[in-house]
């Protein structure tokens, strides 16, 4: 149906998330309309995020320096660490606006069905740095799934004997995802924080 070389650029968007065959070829075929130049610019810039962007040594949030802005900025309270799962997450609660602290990316949740032990998230540094002079408090902010509530319980637990620990309270039902929440509900989340 296609020539080779179109074929595997279809194959290529297929592989992408959320992508199927009809917007795959979509995307091929427009592809090769653009000027070589567009699409030099293009690959640079996967090839270069891939190869730049690593994560922060501190907080585990994706960043193409060692430590992240959001680290190293004067300006950021530096007595709170909200833990969130994944970089995205950072990126949703960034948008509201309403949160001036620091981040820990657990780098994903406890899930014992996928083989995810508290070993294989970044769960001992944030124990480290939970357990510096200058915190005062760590607020849980991760998705309310199953897993997520055992993550939340689980770092509760080891941080609360000698830090303030709060989990930001849900607008959102059981299994929803904080990537999805719109900025006045994830707002209202972090607002109504409460102790754990
Ligand atoms: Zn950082």
């Amino acid at each position: 149906m296609y020539t080779p070389p179109l074929a595997r650029l279809i194959e290529q968007f297929q592989r992408l998330p959320g992508i199927g065959p009809k917007t795959a070829q979509r995307l091929a075929l427009y592809i090769l309309k653009r000027p070589e130049k567009d699409i030099e610019a293009f690959a640079q810039a996967l090839l270069n995020a891939k190869k730049q962007v690593g994560v922060c040594q501190t907080c585990f949030h994706l960043s193409a320096t060692s430590i992240c802005d959001i680290c190293s900025h004067p300006k950021r309270q530096q007595d709170t660490i909200c833990v969130v799962a994944d970089s995205k997450d950072v990126i949703a609660l960034e948008k509201t606006r309403e949160y001036r602290g620091k981040y820990h990316v657990l780098g994903g949740v406890i899930s014992p069905m996928d083989g995810i032990g508290p070993e294989q998230l970044t769960i001992q540094k944030l124990v480290q740095r939970a357990s510096e002079d200058e915190i005062t408090e760590v607020i849980l902010a991760i998705n309310p799934s199953v897993e997520g509530e055992t993550t939340t319980l689980y770092i509760g637990q080891l941080l609360r004997p000698f830090v303030k620990v709060t989990r930001i309270a849900f607008g959102l039902p059981m299994g929803g995802d904080l990537e999805y929440a719109d900025e006045v509900t994830l707002a209202r989340a972090l607002e109504g924080r409460r102790e754990l």
